[in-house]
């Protein structure tokens, strides 16, 4: 309950050195008036005469930022005043103030308060230090606001730098990886139809035009293929990994047996079924076994097994070839890396596949990991969530 005395206290414990006969005056020459929780008290932008002083509960000064975000400035309590711009100059409120809980203030409006601050210098002294003590507060918001931008706008840029790069170093890859082997066919063609190869020459210079054209069929094939996985989302059904393992081993077959690797499989036999896009996951464990045969010169074994554990089903692709140069490994799963020479045999390759393998496993929420020792062999394992 608020007492003519207590409404007095406050009015002094809002404007430190007013006196009581001041205070007196001041309660006077405003009204108490009770408002329920969630009632504007100051609307923002409009014009308002009143200046309140609250006795009891608590409001919320907020304000629009940026045309959209409602920013809470600040909360007021007994003895704080807000609405003293409409008393001292007629600007439009700076903010909104909206009552938290059921809340008692005293009203004073403009012409009585005007009167006291020409009277009181107490009065004056409390309101100045308090308007200015404000414009600092907002100063110092906006030049927050203002720095968060700015590292906001920096950040963007930079990630629109880098995408630049990427797609520019993209561009310049894939136009020289398509250039070397067609300029090399035609060099071969024009050989040919010029009667300058004749017998084994004739024969080898089809193979390479052959092997070429291939190269440059499997590159773009592969763009495709990159540039779909970013258009296109996966379509995630139940699927059984072991059954995918299987068509992409059958698909190999010929190839491991003319490169005199064996290729062996194993599937656990109770293997649960996951959430998983077929086609894609097919196209990894294509990329993992291509590799592995392609990376085996000297023959060998290749083996596939799928397993699961608590959380994942996992496919390992272990290999016995040539394995992989252990300063190569960090940068084994970038797009367009490769390695076109180990131990003096010559490779083909856009260095795409594993760049391929990786996203599509990463899109499934799973990772992929490779283990290699130099003359022994490779590993991969693709983990996924089950
Ligand atoms: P590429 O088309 O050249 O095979 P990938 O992205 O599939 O492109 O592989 C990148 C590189 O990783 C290869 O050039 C090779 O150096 C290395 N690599 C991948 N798999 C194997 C493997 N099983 N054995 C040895 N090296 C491998």
């Amino acid at each position: 309950m608020l007492t003519k005395q207590s409404v007095q206290i406050i009015i002094q414990r809002a404007f430190p050195g007013m006196m009581e006969p001041e205070a007196e005056e001041m309660a006077e020459s405003g009204q108490v008036c009770s408002y329920p929780a969630n009632w504007v008290l100051c609307h923002e932008n409009a014009i308002e005469n009143t200046f309140y002083i609250i006795l009891d509960g608590e409001v919320r000064v907020t304000k629009v930022i940026n045309d959209a975000e409602v920013r809470i400035l600040k909360i007021l309590r007994p003895g704080d005043f807000f609405g003293e711009m409409a008393l001292i100059h007629n600007a439009p409120r700076a903010a909104t103030v909206t009552t938290i809980n059921p809340t008692a203030v005293l009203e004073i409006h403009k012409a009585a308060f005007d009167r006291i601050l020409l009277q009181n210098s107490s009065v004056s002294l409390a309101i100045v230090r308090e308007v200015s003590r404000r414009l600092r507060e907002n100063d110092e918001m906006a030049i927050e606001d203002l720095r968060v931008k700015a590292k906001e706008l920096a950040t963007a840029y930079q990630q629109l730098s880098e995408q630049d790069y990427a797609r520019q170093e993209f561009l310049t890859t894939i136009a020289h990886e398509l250039r070397t082997p067609l300029t090399a066919a035609y060099g071969y063609l024009q050989a040919m139809q010029a009667g300058m190869l004749h017998g084994p020459d004739f024969q080898s210079a089809l193979d390479t035009i052959t092997r070429n054209v291939k190269d440059v069929i499997f590159l773009v094939n592969d763009i495709l293929f990159l540039y779909e996985l970013e258009l296109i989302l996966l379509d995630f059904q139940p699927t059984d990994v072991g059954q995918i393992a299987t068509r992409a081993i059958d698909g190999q077959k010929l190839r491991a047996e003319q490169a005199g690797v064996e290729l062996k499989l194993q599937v656990a036999s109770d293997l649960p079924s996951i959430s998983a896009d077929a086609k894609s996951l097919e196209r990894v464990i294509n990329v993992l076994l291509d590799n592995a045969i392609k990376f085996s010169p000297n023959g060998g074994v290749t083996e596939v097994n799928v397993g699961y554990d608590d959380g994942e089903v996992w496919v390992r692709v272990a290999d016995t070839g040539l394995g992989i140069p252990e300063e190569a490994i960090p940068r084994l799963f970038r797009r367009f890396f490769r390695l076109d020479e180990v131990d003096g045999h010559l490779f083909s390759g856009a260095g795409l596949g594993l760049s391929i393998a990786r996203q599509v496993v990463e899109q499934h929420g799973g990772e992929i990991q490779v283990e290699s020792q130099l003359g022994k062999g490779s590993t991969f394992t693709i983990k996924l969530r089950r």
